[in-house]
């Protein structure tokens, strides 16, 4: 769905790549999440790949056809939903979606759909200027499916969300990859990235530093320990057991028989973790 070869990208009147040899590709059905801190080169990548930025080096294929031979026609398959909201304040939720769904070619999902989707249905008549930052990144994520697009650009999609909405919205991101869809998401948030992507890229200045499965990440940079937390003399007391031999390990079971046990865990280490060791920075 989507292929980057080498990519490599200047502003002009800079004497620094701001994205430097960038390889990946997304395939149907994919959640790829770019992890990397500010700065780093996300969203200029992401300015790329959508054809807001020319004048860059290196191979960029979408659905299958090189970015350069698609015309204004890439715009009815794709979706981007921009980190920061842009929507017209004094129209409604409604008619946002109703105008923006008016300059597609191609045949778009009802709005009232997608703000039911999105748990927006009872705001729908009302105007946007009035929404809390929440409800904006709800309609802002909503907006990027009128066109039910083959490949997902998502910036940020749970910015200023409580709990139930982050839940909400990556429920339907989840759902969107089981459609087949292909994602792109840019994220600062480990939690988000480590429930959502099949595969995490980080960046760092302008470099992929590393591309691999959330879960592979943490198999093989976590530790081989069981910890168990456990009630002695009235407190509680902590224990670590190494995960080879467990089913054999005598301690371990006796202190499993003992009834005392309240919590246990393996200890594996976080994407956050993870990032600092292979880049040496901090998100
Ligand atoms: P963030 O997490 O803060 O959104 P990012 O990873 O998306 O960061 P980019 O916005 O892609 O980072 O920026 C990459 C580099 O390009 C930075 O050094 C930034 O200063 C520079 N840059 C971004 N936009 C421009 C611009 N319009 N003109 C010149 N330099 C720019």
């Amino acid at each position: 769905m989507l292929k980057v070869q080498n990519l490599e990208f200047t502003y002009p009147k800079s004497n620094k790549k701001a994205v430097n040899g960038v390889s990946f590709e997304i395939k149907k059905g994919e959640i790829f999440g770019f992890l990397g801190p500010n700065g780093a080169g996300k969203t200029t990548t992401q300015k790329v790949i959508i054809g807001l930025l020319k004048d860059y080096h290196g191979v960029v294929e979408i659905l299958g056809k090189n970015l350069l031979s698609w015309k204004t026609d890439l715009y009815n398959r794709i979706g981007v939903g921009f980190e920061l909201p842009n929507h017209y304040q004094k129209l409604t939720a409604l008619e946002n979606l109703e105008l923006f769904a008016s300059f597609y070619r191609r045949r778009t999902i009802p709005p009232l759909k997608l703000l039911q989707m999105v748990e927006l249905e009872e705001d729908a008549n009302q105007r946007v200027g009035t929404f809390s930052k929440g409800m904006k990144s709800k309609l802002n994520f909503a907006r990027s499916l009128l066109n039910d697009p083959e490949v997902l650009f998502l910036d940020e999609p749970t910015t200023g969300l409580d709990p139930v909405g982050r839940r909400l919205i990556k429920n339907l991101i989840i759902q969107k990859r089981n459609e087949g869809k292909a994602i792109f998401l840019t994220t600062h948030n480990m939690q988000d990235a480590d429930e959502l992507c099949d595969r995490v890229g980080f960046i760092v200045e302008g470099r992929l530093v590393l591309i691999e499965s959330p879960k592979e990440l943490k198999i093989k940079h976590g530790k081989k320990i069981v910890k168990l937390e456990y009630i002695k003399d009235g407190g509680l007391e902590s224990q670590e057991f190494d995960l080879k031999n467990l089913a054999d390990n005598k301690s371990f079971l006796s202190l499993l028989k003992t009834g005392s046990v309240q919590t246990i865990h393996t200890e594996e280490a976080t994407l956050e973790d993870i990032f600092i060791k292979a880049t040496g920075r901090h998100l």
